[in-house]
């Protein structure tokens, strides 16, 4: 069969990102051979909807021909050009023009990359070089937040607050420092928003002050935290260490990877927060996923002061495929169809998520239910009282993904026992409402399966 045979070069010879490589060898591929909407199709010939648009990415769905058009328009007319040498394509300079339209406040200038992680990365090199132009080369440390995700190059994962990222890798770096999550649902100060906001913005303060005012670079936020298990920050806490970076000089980064182009009602999700970050990073539903694509967005005080440090000389920062143009024509495309409706469908199937999760609450295994838009989870628990997490060695993450993909259903399913849904903006309340009853089969199938009940 052919998949069989592709399962097996798979398994000799394919490196999987994220994954255990004994792990994988075991449990093998699902090949997936077909989208459409908002469902995928695999190597068996079944169908199920994407809750999770692959990998919170395919924000617009699949099988839109407008963007294989785009696509294939910009191929024929013009595959490539670089943007060294004061060369460049059309597609790129009106993206840049209409993502700086679009962004809040003078967040003017584009750097396009290729995704996320050297988006990040991008940020960290930019970051350094302003704080040499303006003479203050000794803002050489950064702080970011528990629970973060902030890509997977060296220096992002150092950023990145997830062991697994650290682990063996020598990262973080000596540079780099966190401060606690809000994390609501565990958080030792309990769940009051104003406490929880208060204690962030005390501890952040007393890092600066610890590690000197005049020290720190750039502060990292994800508005809402995706991959340390969709972690939704009370109402007024992105705001709040804003202002408090503002206050010492700190430049604040939002890291809209995930939270960008729709997911959670707006374009960007500083909208939701009615602020301005002094950089900004996005990729994944910049395109869709179609084709890979990432952007910093940085304000108009930052690029000056970089362009006036940097005076004649280059600005040593470059990669062959920055501002791809057919990554630029797809991504024009994208946000087309974003604002001729996509959005304003996400808005609506987002709200019938929220509330068709949140009706998941009375199950025995539901601890939490949190979310935004068309981003959310169902954290998973063994004892509601005691928020007991369902044990590791029940192995939740492959028990769950499995058990829902059974049903038809992809999620993204964390080590913990929490359920991640991020499905596409074009989601028809029908699919929402699918997405919700095949997560209640799944609890169900879950709360009868002789493994969990021993640990229950
Ligand atoms: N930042 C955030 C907030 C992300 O969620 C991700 C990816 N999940 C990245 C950066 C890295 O993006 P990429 O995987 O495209 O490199």
């Amino acid at each position: 069969m052919l998949s069989n045979s592709l399962a097996e070069l798979d398994r000799r010879h394919l490196i999987h990102p994220v994954s255990s490589f004994r792990g994988h060898e075991q449990r093998g591929v699902r090949i997936l051979t077909g989208g459409q909407g908002a469902t995928v199709t695999d190597s068996e010939g079944r169908s199920l909807i994407d809750g999770f648009a692959g990998l919170w990415c395919v924000n617009a769905g699949y099988g839109h021909e407008s963007i294989v058009e785009a696509a294939a328009e910009q191929m024929r007319k013009l595959p490539y050009a670089t943007g060294y040498f004061d060369l460049g394509a059309e597609a790129p300079i009106r993206l840049a023009a209409a993502l700086a339209e679009r962004a809040p406040g003078d967040l003017n200038h584009v750097y396009f990359t290729l995704g996320g992680s050297d988006a990040v990365d991008s940020t960290i090199r930019f970051i350094r070089y302003y704080w040499h132009a303006k003479g203050q080369p000794g803002r050489d440390q950064f702080i970011s937040v528990a629970n973060g995700y902030h890509g997977s190059t060296t220096m992002g994962a150092g950023l990145t607050a997830l062991p697994g990222f650290h682990d063996g890798f020598g990262v973080p770096y000596d540079w780099q420092h966190k401060i606690s999550s809000h994390y609501l649902y565990r958080n030792p100060l309990g769940s009051d928003p104003q406490v929880v906001t208060d204690a962030s913005v005390a501890e952040l303060r007393a890092k600066i002050e610890a590690i000197g005012p005049d020290r720190v670079a750039a502060f990292y936020v994800e508005p809402i935290q995706g991959s340390g298990g969709v972690l939704v920050p009370p109402q007024g806490w992105v705001k709040a260490m804003r202002d408090l970076c503002a206050e010492y000089g700190v430049l604040f980064v939002a890291d809209e990877v995930i939270t960008g182009f729709g997911r959670t009602g707006p374009l960007f999700a500083c909208q939701d927060e009615g602020i301005v970050p002094d950089l900004m990073t996005t990729a994944k539903g910049l395109t869709s996923g179609y084709v890979p694509m990432g952007a910093v967005l940085m304000r108009d005080h930052v690029y000056e002061t970089i362009a006036d440090g940097a005076g004649a000389k280059a600005v040593g920062h470059g990669f062959t495929y920055s501002a791809h143009p057919v990554s630029a024509a797809v991504a024009l495309e994208v946000l087309a169809l974003y604002e001729g409706g996509l959005l304003e469908n996400g808005r609506r199937a987002g709200a019938r998520l929220q509330a068709g999760l949140e009706s998941l609450r009375d199950h025995p295994l539901v601890g939490d239910v949190r979310g935004r838009g068309m981003l959310a989870a169902v954290e998973l628990v063994v004892d509601k009282d005691a928020k007991t997490p369902l044990p590791p060695e029940v192995q939740p993450a492959t028990r769950l993904f499995d058990r829902a993909w059974e049903q038809g259903l992809v999620v993204r399913s964390f080590a913990q026992g929490i359920f991640g849904y991020a499905p596409p903006l074009c989601c028809t309340d029908e699919q929402i409402d699918q997405i919700v009853a095949r997560t209640r089969k799944v609890l169900d199938l879950t709360l009868e399966d002789p493994e969990i009940r021993a640990v229950l």
